[in-house]
């Protein structure tokens, strides 16, 4: 059985970069995952992903994500490749509701630059928008887009380029603590290792069953629309969006890599899976939500309908992350939960997971984050 110091489990979004980080400190250190590198099966496909510096879900992410900035750009640099576009963000909602407000409230903690738009003025600023009236708008200039399979790739090639290991097509079928280490099990070998990462998405509490409850995979779909005036929606003349309105939350981009607009519906159909056996077709129901609100907001990017792809979150109860040690077996860590906004933090978790499996501890605060939050709401008991 061959020994390495560290396996992680899953290659996506969140396990390419825990490899990068234990590669760069010397770690030897296996990636298993069981689809392509990179694949559309799981949370981390569909060309970008939204990074913003105004952090309306909590002001706590924004040290984090100052990091995972500096981070991604480090990147860019090792594998000299573009990975992160800015354009700019906006997050808007009703004065009072929680997006704007929420946004609001991390640039005040954090001191970043920003500007308050009224409906008039965003869509006099940003033409591809009509917003009614009653919609307030926080424009903050280091918003903008990652472009997630690269960033995997980049994260990938920047570790095995430092010696790790990573097999694609191989899929753990478990693993059991051994002493002070672990072995996991796949359908091609069995390995034995001093830490084990699980980074495993939106199959995350079928790896740790203790999961099943704080760790729930949900359907999403993502759509592309062709604009009827593209010069409204390129990256230079369209910000990417988190926007709260009657209909919900939603979230898009301007044009890039697919001819459309891309917009999605946050917990778009509210359908809990299992990943295993999921719907995977988009439907024309699902089409429509995404159509429906694009005419409305962004009516002159309401073409027709270039590409739809359908995506899995793994929602935890407050929807914060999960980013703590096993709460039964120290050797092991988890990255779960990300809840439909972590990609942008994927380069900083990276530092993390590292971080956790060689200390047990990390540099970075991580409070908001520990399993020990649900121990009443879901009978967790950690050690
Ligand atoms: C439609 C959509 C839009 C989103 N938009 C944004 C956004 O704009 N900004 C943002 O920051 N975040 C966004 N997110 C969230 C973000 O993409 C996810 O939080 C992130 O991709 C999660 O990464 P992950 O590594 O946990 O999951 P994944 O990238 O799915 O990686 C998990 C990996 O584990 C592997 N695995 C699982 N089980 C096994 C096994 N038994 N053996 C081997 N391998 C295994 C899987 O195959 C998979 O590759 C979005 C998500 C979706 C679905």
């Amino acid at each position: 059985m061959t020994h390495y110091d560290a396996i992680v489990l899953g290659v996506g979004g969140m396990g390419s970069a825990a490899l990068y980080h234990l590669a760069r400190r010397g770690v030897r250190v296996l990636g298993i995952e069981r689809y392509n590198i990179p694949h559309e099966m799981g949370s981390s496909h569909g060309l970008t992903r939204i990074i913003r510096l105004a952090y309306y879900e909590h002001p706590a992410y924004v040290p984090l994500l100052r990091r995972a900035y500096e981070l991604w750009r480090q990147l860019e640099n090792t594998v000299q490749e573009r990975l992160l576009i800015i354009t700019g963000s906006i997050d808007a909602s009703p004065e009072d509701g929680e997006v704007f407000t929420g946004s609001k409230a991390s640039c005040h903690i954090h001191h970043l630059p920003h500007e308050v738009l009224d409906s008039h003025a965003l869509n006099a600023r940003f033409p591809g928008y009509r917003v009614p009236q009653g919609l307030v708008a926080l424009y903050q200039p280091d918003g903008g887009f990652l472009l997630s399979e690269r960033c995997i790739v980049a994260h990938v090639m920047a570790a095995q380029e430092l010696g790790a290991e990573v097999h694609g097509r191989e899929r753990v079928m478990g693993w059991e603590p051994t002493g002070g280490g672990v072995e996991v099990g796949t359908d091609r070998e069995r390995y034995s290792a001093d830490k084990l990462v699980i980074c495993g998405g939106a199959w995350g509490s079928k790896l740790v069953p203790e999961l099943s409850t704080l760790a729930v995979p949900e359907r999403q779909v993502l759509a592309w629309f062709q604009p009827l005036r593209p010069a409204l929606f390129t990256t230079a003349t369209f910000p990417v969006f988190n926007m709260a309105v009657e209909e919900g939350r939603y979230y898009g981009f301007p044009m890039y890599g697919i001819p459309g607009f891309k917009v999605g519906r946050y917990h778009h159909l509210t359908q809990n899976v299992d990943p295993d056996n999921m719907d995977r077709e988009a439907h024309r129901e699902d089409e429509e939500v995404l159509r429906a609100f694009t005419a409305r907001y962004f009516p002159e990017a309401a073409g027709p309908t270039m590409s739809l792809k359908t995506c899995l979150f793994t929602n935890t109860p407050d929807e914060h992350f999960i980013l703590d040690l096993h709460p039964g077996f120290p050797q092991v860590s988890l990255a779960a939960g990300f809840s439909g906004h972590g990609f942008k933090f994927c380069s900083v978790v990276g530092e993390i997971m590292a971080d956790l499996a060689q200390r047990g501890h990390s540099r970075h605060d991580l409070e908001l984050f520990k399993l020990q939050r649900f121990r009443e709401t879901a009978g967790m008991a950690p050690s």
